[in-house]
């Protein structure tokens, strides 16, 4: 009899020969349920039921999915239903299965709808920007602080989140020493995400990789927006100039930065100054910044978790870079009791001139 019977029909002959790698898992006058799997996360199940009056109302749409976020799958449902507006008068059931299965494959961002979201809401209280490139899978960031800014394009790789999102170079106004810290750091943090770390890998050989497009850009944001505000520990002046024509590139320059271990970012002639005066205490020379630096290599390093005896808000790490070991600070100490003994020296000249 029925025009619903013929499509249900129609739909069980072609929906697999015309959808590539879809599966009618029901397919009856009540309901007709077929999952759609592209990748290993770009996986829907597409539930729909025939209204009253069919063809002249909308098919109901419902999507599931157990890889794809509620965050999408709502605003996917959205945009089904405008669709089904194109196919109403007419059998809409694979007019509509086609359209999520295009839709899919040309919109492979889909599957990190959830993380761009949030992005998006921190750049809204923050500076910067971000665009999707859905063609090459890929993201354009821009982070800003103050006169400072950093860009680079992330590729989403088709099996992510098991593969990390993917960058090569990044376009940054910083001082050479930030941008490679930067980079380096969200590399490594990325990777953190999909990596099990050797370690852990013999006791909870369990490992999940992890999303890690938001953790990422939300470290270079958070690094961006701190770096104009960042203060020497040594003179207590911001560490970066207040224009980029001013950053300093050469390292014989005074105001050349260096970043240590603790995070602290400090001017060159500043360190030099730090290292090779008094106290020289006996484990070397402790960061004497006021408080804990956000993105300590410590931190990141996961190396111990911060114990409550240890939340004082000083840096008091010891000063280490490889430019400035412990034997620089034993050598600096050398120097000063030389440099001191020559100044006594002097006075002693100066005395018996007098
Ligand atoms: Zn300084
Ligand atoms: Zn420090």
């Amino acid at each position: 009899m029925g025009l619903i019977e013929d499509e249900v029909n129609e739909v069980s002959r072609l929906c697999c020969n015309v959808i590539p790698n879809s599966k009618l898992i029901t397919c009856m006058t009540s309901l007709i349920r077929v999952d759609i799997n592209q990748t290993n996360s770009r996986q829907l199940t597409v539930c729909l039921r025939f209204p009253d009056e069919y063809p002249k109302n909308k098919l109901l749409t419902e999507f599931k999915s157990r890889s794809m976020s509620i965050t999408f799958l709502e605003r996917f449902t959205k945009v089904c239903d405008d669709k089904a507006v194109e196919f109403v008068g007419k059998p809409q059931v694979m007019g509509l299965l086609k359209f999520v299965d295009t839709y899919l494959r040309e919109n492979p961002l889909c599957i990190v709808t959830e993380e761009i979201f949030n992005v998006k809401k921190l750049l809204s209280v923050t500076s910067g920007d971000l665009k999707l490139r859905q063609k090459s899978s890929s993201i354009l960031l821009t982070a800003k602080g103050g006169p400072f800014y950093i860009s680079a394009k992330f590729h989403v790789p088709e099996q992510y989140p098991v593969e990390r999102i993917q960058w090569d170079d990044c376009d940054c106004n910083l001082p050479q020493a930030l941008v490679r810290f930067v980079n380096g750091q969200a590399k490594e943090i990325a990777r953190q995400c999909v990596e099990a770390p050797l370690k852990k890998l013999k006791t909870n050989p369990e490992f999940q990789p992890k999303p890690s497009l938001e953790r990422t850009f939300r470290f270079i944001i958070a690094a961006m927006k701190g770096f104009p505000e960042e203060l020497c520990p040594s003179c207590e002046k911001l560490a970066l100039p207040s224009t980029s024509q001013a950053v300093v590139e050469t390292d014989a320059d005074d105001n050349f930065l260096i970043r240590m271990f603790c995070g602290h970012i400090y001017h060159q002639g500043c360190l030099k100054k730090f290292m090779s005066e008094p106290p020289f205490p006996p484990g070397g020379k402790i960061c004497p910044a006021k408080r804990k630096h956000p993105r300590s290599d410590r931190n990141h390093c996961g190396a111990r978790k911060q114990s409550v005896s240890d939340k004082s808000e000083l840096c008091q790490q010891r000063v280490t870079h490889d430019k400035w070991g412990l034997n620089d600070v034993k050598s600096a100490e050398a120097k000063w009791a030389h440099q001191q003994a020559r100044v006594r020296e002097l006075e002693e000249v100066i005395d018996f001139l007098q």
